[in-house]
């Protein structure tokens, strides 16, 4: 572990090259980088929205989509010339921030574009999306609005370049009848809207797909893909074999081993009772770091080639592991545990706490002391 790492309970450390060559990946299966956006809300899914948006620019990525105002403004600093496009749209107040950071609002309802309309005035034109709800009941036009806007186009002139886009409901389950039905629903409310933007038709690009999405095929690609997950190392399926390379690894370090007798406990609880007498490795990572309450009992971590299962409640600050079955030269305070690791990747460790990668990645910790590498650095 490096000098600056030692006083840190671990050590995340993100492989930019990964992230690069995901990306490429994903960009080489809808048509280049020219079709390829990228998804870096909640701080680039929990990696550093600074090191991650640099090395997606580096690898071709022009256009980026963040959730709220505040990440746009912030990835404007880092990214003076991309596009940037904002999912949560804007409410009252927000459209001035947009102009001024050269932001592209999503508009997800008839109130969104009527305070566009209303900040440009009668001359002025935005650049923007329009998100037409196709089956997520979240966010966008639903088909009713669609068709008022179909039927008063003039509403739409203020807008200039527009992407049209949708988000899938199920895409990470390939034969889900959702998909298709959201697919048709998209291609009719495009229809009506292109219809209605027809006097710039050029400046009209649509867009349905993240990450999952891309793997369905190209009649789900459209123009631009906007994928997220993926980019950071996630399986687009899951129990399938992951295509993507792994981003991450999460290294804690062992404070202290000890014994303990047959019938004895660990933990918060004692909710972890031993049958025979064994040795627990204390790891100085616990849910204030992100590593999950629900992996108490439930997930597991490797010392080198040996997995190790997690004994007892996780706390605050730190979590047990049995080690018994390792000897005593292999768990020497110091030791570094590979949380998460090539033989425990994100989505390994989100089966054993019950939930998905996209949560265990956007909860990792604010303490882990950040290491951003290029592949071949990833050992050292
Ligand atoms: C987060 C998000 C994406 C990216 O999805 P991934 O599954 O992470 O690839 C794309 N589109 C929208 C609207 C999103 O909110």
């Amino acid at each position: 572990m490096a000098k600056a790492d030692r006083g840190a309970g671990a050590t995340l450390t993100v492989d930019l090259d990964a992230i690069a060559a995901n990306y490429r990946l994903l960009a080489g299966k809808v048509g280049g980088v020219a079709r390829c956006a990228a998804s870096v809300k909640a701080d680039a899914y929990g990696l550093g929205i600074g090191p991650v948006a640099r090395a997606l620019d580096r690898a071709g990525c022009a256009r980026f989509f963040v959730a709220t105002v505040d990440e746009g403004i912030r990835l404007r600093r880092l990214l003076p010339n991309s596009v940037i496009y904002v999912l949560h749209g804007v409410l009252a107040g927000g459209v001035g921030d947009c102009v001024e950071h050269d932001l592209r609002p999503v508009i997800n309802s008839l109130g969104d574009l009527e305070i566009c309309n209303a900040a440009v005035g009668r001359r002025g034109s935005i650049v923007a999306a329009l998100h037409i709800d196709t089956g997520m009941a979240r966010l966008g036009l639903t088909a009713e609005e669609v068709a008022a806007l179909a039927a008063e186009p003039q509403r739409l002139a203020r807008l200039g370049a527009v992407l049209l886009m949708s988000h899938l409901a199920c895409a990470d389950e390939p034969d889900h009848l959702m998909n298709r039905q959201q697919r048709m629903r998209f291609d009719a409310a495009c229809a009506r809207l292109q219809h209605a933007l027809a006097f710039r038709p050029r400046l009209v690009e649509r867009s349905l797909v993240g990450s999952s999405g891309i793997f369905l095929g190209p009649d789900f690609h459209y123009d631009l893909a906007r994928p997220g997950a993926a980019i950071y190392g996630l399986a687009p399926f899951p129990n399938t074999a992951n295509p993507m390379r792994q981003v991450i690894r999460l290294q804690g370090k062992i404070l202290q081993v000890r014994r303990v007798d047959r019938g004895g406990t660990v933990g918060y609880g004692a909710t972890h009772r031993f049958a025979r007498p064994a040795r627990v490795a204390t790891v100085g990572a616990g849910y204030a770091d992100g590593y999950l309450r629900s992996l108490g009992n439930h997930g597991s971590a490797y010392v080198g080639e040996s997995r190790v299962p997690v004994v007892g409640r996780v706390s605050m600050d730190l979590i047990t592991l049995e080690v018994s079955a390792l000897p005593e030269e292999a768990t020497r305070p110091g030791t570094p545990v590979d949380l998460i690791g090539p033989h425990n990747p994100v989505d390994a460790l989100a089966a054993e706490a019950g939930t998905i990668g996209y949560e265990i990645l956007t909860a990792l910790g604010k303490r882990y002391a950040r290491r951003y590498v290029r592949g071949a650095e990833w050992a050292a």
